[in-house]
């Protein structure tokens, strides 16, 4: 098989730093909603950060960049591909 296929990496998840956990508030944390508690995304390559938020993921302490979505990434898969069933 030499057809390639595009692969996205998971990288990681800006608006948990990765840890999959999100802080909603002091002593409370629910699973990140960025990366479904994952700690991590899939994103396009080149990966590249987000402009808008620097790759931080947030524009504040409590709102998600809109641009990346909360990933920190310019180019973040929102639809993870269709799995086949193995
Ligand atoms: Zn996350
Ligand atoms: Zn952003």
């Amino acid at each position: 098989m030499s057809e390639e296929t595009t692969i996205y990496p998971p990288s990681k998840c800006a608006w948990c730093s990765g840890t999959g956990e999100w802080n909603v508030a002091p002593g409370l944390c629910a699973s990140c909603i960025v990366c479904g508690g994952k700690g991590n995304v899939a994103v396009g390559q080149p990966p590249l950060l987000c402009v808008q938020c620097d790759g931080k993921g947030r524009v504040s302490t409590i709102s998600p960049c809109l641009t990346c979505a909360g990933t920190g990434w310019e180019s973040y898969l929102t639809k993870p591909k269709a799995k086949k069933a193995a």
